[in-house]
């Protein structure tokens, strides 16, 4: 009989209470702390040792080198991400071994087309930093960051 009774008291209660919903989008949401959106690239820390390839388990990330032929270190030459099969999984933040590569805390991650999915070092650049630090090659190996042209991976046999 007093349901309806205790249904208002119940919506009472709630009412002055602290709202968890926010307006989306005319608000934004705080993003925790170690949040995993869309990668950061540091062009001028990353010393082009390809861990972060290796351990990517989707496979799409390329990065594109040379050898400076007097100190034998390596020079990168580009890097980009094929972002619409990553996982967002970390790990290739985590086997960076210089902080070069970060999960950012970019989360509207929705596209028109497949090709704006294809992240250059420009659209990876994080807040703040000019696109001064971006390495586009001198090495042979660079095919200029396409799409199309990406190198080949190289199969073992
Ligand atoms: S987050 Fe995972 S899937 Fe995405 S690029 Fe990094 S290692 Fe690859
Ligand atoms: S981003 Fe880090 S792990 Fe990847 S090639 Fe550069 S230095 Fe190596």
């Amino acid at each position: 009989m007093f349901r309806w009774a205790k249904g208002y008291a119940y919506t009472g209660k709630r009412l002055f209470e602290k709202t968890v919903t926010i307006q989306y989008p005319q608000q934004k949401p705080k993003i925790p702390e170690g949040w995993r959106g869309r990668h950061y690239f540091y062009p001028d820390r990353c010393t082009a040792c390809d861990a972060c390839a290796r351990v990517c388990p989707t496979e799409v990330i390329t990065v594109v080198s040379h050898r400076d032929p007097e100190t034998k270190k390596k020079i990168l030459d580009d890097y980009t991400i094929e972002f619409e099969r990553c996982i967002l999984c970390g790990y290739c933040e985590e086997a960076c071994p210089v902080d070069a590569i970060k999960m950012g805390d970019v989360y509207e991650l929705a596209s028109y087309a497949r090709e704006q999915e294809f992240m250059t070092q420009e659209k990876m650049l994080p807040p703040g930093y000019s696109t001064d630090v971006v390495v586009h090659g001198q090495g042979e190996a660079y095919r200029g960051g396409d799409y199309r042209t990406k190198p080949e991976k190289k199969v073992n046999h």
